[in-house]
């Protein structure tokens, strides 16, 4: 798998680890979508890393053969953040749960999106903490029973999509992983996106939610209107917070300077300056006495 004549097949990103997912949830779904859009795109594994926190969905990279990492709960896009600066040439997928990525990670999550990181976050999102047993998650619709909420979730749902166009991503999508081809074109074009590319993928938890989930799902699903204009950010606030559709497509794309080019430019201005301030001159600036 080392040749400049390869070519790559969905199957060649299979590890081969068997994943542990319960029959029928919709990770499933994610994870073949994943596959077809990195052949579709001939990503080099050797040049790929997917990188995960904690939950059901974060033990993805574990199927996915190439560089990957399951770290820390909510911490998948700190991680992305250092690889991506380190390794600007590399491809970074950050992956993970609504749970992961919208709890404990939420505060990574809103500064990713603010600074533009190249890189691309897909969040499967099943409105659920599926490993721990189906307790409410901040995307957990309001009302709804679970097994920590009996009476109902006392708690305004938070919709992921519209806290990304809101803190600054310049791309944001909306998939289902029960329509897995228009899944594999929306990751491949956030793939190809030079920016903060976040798709939010609505994966059903058969175990905690329900299998009804699907044709619920299903029933709702409908294809963004063609005359939509993905640059008018207002236009895609209009699909935030859907209750009886549900929106699926890139709903928002802007082209802006990444993090990774406005450190390169830093970077360049720094060498252009001559030569490089000493250990003292740095310690100068916080103590002039020094
Ligand atoms: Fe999927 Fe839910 Fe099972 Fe976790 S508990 S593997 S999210 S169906």
């Amino acid at each position: 798998m080392s040749t400049a004549e390869t070519t790559f097949k969905p199957g060649t990103y299979k590890t081969d680890l068997k994943p542990v997912w319960c029959p029928g949830c919709g990770d499933f779904g994610v994870l073949n979508a994943l596959y077809r859009a990195f052949a579709k795109m001939q990503l080099e594994p050797w040049n790929t890393v997917v990188l995960s926190g904690i939950g059901c969905s974060s033990r993805l990279p574990g199927y996915v053969a190439t560089y990957g990492f399951n770290s820390v709960h909510g911490r998948a896009l700190t991680l992305a953040t250092g690889v991506k600066v380190a390794r600007p040439e590399l491809t970074v997928v950050a992956v993970g749960g609504d749970g992961d990525g919208m709890a404990i990670g939420g505060n990574h999550f809103m500064h990713a999106c603010r600074r533009n990181l190249d890189v691309t976050y897909i969040l499967m999102d099943n409105e659920i903490y599926g490993l721990t047993k189906g307790q409410t998650a901040p995307t957990t619709p309001t009302g709804d029973k679970t097994k920590s909420s009996y009476w109902g979730n006392p708690e305004p749902a938070v919709d992921p999509v519209e806290l990304a166009i809101a803190t600054g991503a310049t791309f944001v999508a909306r998939g289902f992983s029960g329509d897995m081809k228009t899944l594999t074109e929306i990751i491949q074009r956030a793939i190809e996106h030079h920016g903060f590319a976040f798709v939010n993928v609505l994966s059903p938890c058969v175990t905690w939610r329900g299998e009804s989930q699907y044709g619920i799902l299903k029933e709702k699903l409908q294809k963004l209107p063609e005359d939509h204009d993905p640059t008018d950010r207002a236009a895609a606030m209009r699909y935030t917070r859907e209750k009886d559709v549900v929106t699926e497509g890139v709903l928002y794309e802007v082209q802006e300077p990444s993090f990774v080019d406005r450190l390169a430019h830093i970077r360049m201005m720094a060498q252009a300056e001559g030569p490089k301030p000493t250990t003292r001159d740095i310690l100068k600036t916080f103590m002039p006495s020094f």
